[in-house]
């Protein structure tokens, strides 16, 4: 090693050992770096759950419409906390908005985490809530998911065995529904029956990045729980809600939270003062106001989802439920061979296993449901490697 290289070395294992104990999230491989490695032109990204169509034309138009780059955001978000008001029912004061809802999580966590407590979730949860919880050096208590051989619903959360696994160091539920990368959930009648055991000094966080997904019907009939009215029932829910999903905002960073004013104020005081950029407000104002294009893109979901889902079972191929924009399947080979050759083809998705609790996903890819035509695609990128890799299997 160099003298510099010494020296780095010896700053690093200054910082904290929880911190330096973390193993980076990993996001989805970026086009262009595909492009360059590989010399392709025609590369098609479904591996970050991005909205295939784009996002509003009214958020673009927004963002047009901007000009006061050397003015600070109002970080209050008045317009837009009045439009998520106006829009969910619920009070302003109930209300933080975040730098993605990515940001919103480690909020909590910083709010409600250190050493000697914990955080509880369930096995292949959304990876953001191990790291938010280990940099905290609170313990993340991973609880075992329900078997893949479950009747209903295979690698989803086991509500009983995460209520078991609340203890007196307990301060925060991180559930995500329906869930990424696995695509299950919870159902109204489970998650009710699980929020009114948890104890409520306990701050359930449930994660609804995904819930614009979810056939309306779902809700309507009270087979799928709305987080929006749980909160206003529970004090110690706390939902999030993200514009990088069916919103097409992902740019821009984007979230909020509802919960009680009570605990919106102590996440407020350890947010940066203005932790949403001006260009984010004003398109999320927009966006959440075009229910023409959330409505397409609900549609175009879920004849995309079940196109895919019956692809898979024709082909043989184990597929985890999913009501989110995503499918996961088991592709019976390791999942980042499968990620290599579909990348040789210029198609780039997720492949699982990568972390400490997703072991059991080590042969599962995660698939974002496109276009008809990105999702054939997929398909025949699929057809055209899978057999190949078994024959040299
Ligand atoms: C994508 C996603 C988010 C949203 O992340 P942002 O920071 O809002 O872009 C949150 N939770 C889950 C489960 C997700 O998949």
């Amino acid at each position: 090693m160099s003298p510099a290289e010494i020296l780095g070395a010896h700053l690093a294992a200054q910082a904290l050992d929880y911190v330096q104990a973390i193993s980076p999230y990993v996001t989805g491989k970026p086009v262009d770096e595909v492009a360059r490695e590989f010399g392709l032109s025609d590369i098609l990204k479904l591996a970050s759950n991005e909205n295939p169509l784009g996002a509003s034309p009214q958020a673009h138009a927004a963002i047009h419409a901007f000009n006061d780059l050397n003015i600070y955001p109002d970080g209050s978000g008045y317009a837009l906390k009045a439009a998520i008001s106006k829009h969910f029912q619920v009070d302003a004061a109930s209300i933080i908005l975040g730098n993605g809802s990515n940001d919103l999580l480690e909020l909590v966590a910083r709010a409600y985490l250190a050493p000697g407590r914990n955080a509880v979730f369930s096995a292949y949860a959304f990876a953001v809530y191990a790291l938010a919880t280990q940099a905290t050096g609170a313990d993340a208590k991973i609880i075992p998911a329900l078997p893949p051989t479950h009747a209903d619903m295979p690698y989803g959360a086991d509500l009983p065995a995460l209520l078991r696994a609340i203890d007196a160091h307990t301060r925060v539920v991180f559930l995500a529904n329906p869930n990424n990368p696995t695509g299950t959930w919870v159902t109204q009648a489970q998650l009710e029956e699980f929020l009114e055991a948890v104890p409520r000094h306990v701050l359930v966080v449930l994660d609804e990045a995904y819930s614009e997904y979810v056939a309306r019907s779902a809700y309507a009939t009270g087979q799928f729980p709305d987080g929006m009215a749980l909160a206003r029932r529970f004090p110690h829910v706390l939902v999030t809600r993200t514009f990088s999903k069916i919103y097409g905002l992902a740019a821009l960073r984007i979230g909020f939270a509802v919960g009680h004013p009570a605990v919106i104020s102590v996440l407020d005081r350890v947010r940066q003062p203005f932790n949403v950029n001006s260009l984010a407000l004003k398109a999320a104002e927009a966006a959440l106001g075009d229910s023409t294009f959330i409505e397409h893109s609900r549609a175009v979901n879920a004849v995309g989802l079940d196109f895919m889902q019956a692809a898979f079972r024709t082909r043989g191929l184990a597929v985890i439920p999913s009501q989110a924009n995503f499918v996961t399947v088991q592709v019976g080979l390791p999942a980042g061979r499968v990620f290599d050759a579909l990348l040789r083809e210029g198609v780039i998705v997720r492949a699982l296993g990568g972390q400490t609790d997703t072991g059991g996903l080590s042969c599962h890819i995660r698939i974002t449901i496109g276009t008809q035509a990105q999702n054939e695609r997929v398909l025949t990128a699929l057809d055209h490697v899978l057999p190949a890799l078994r024959a040299s299997a």
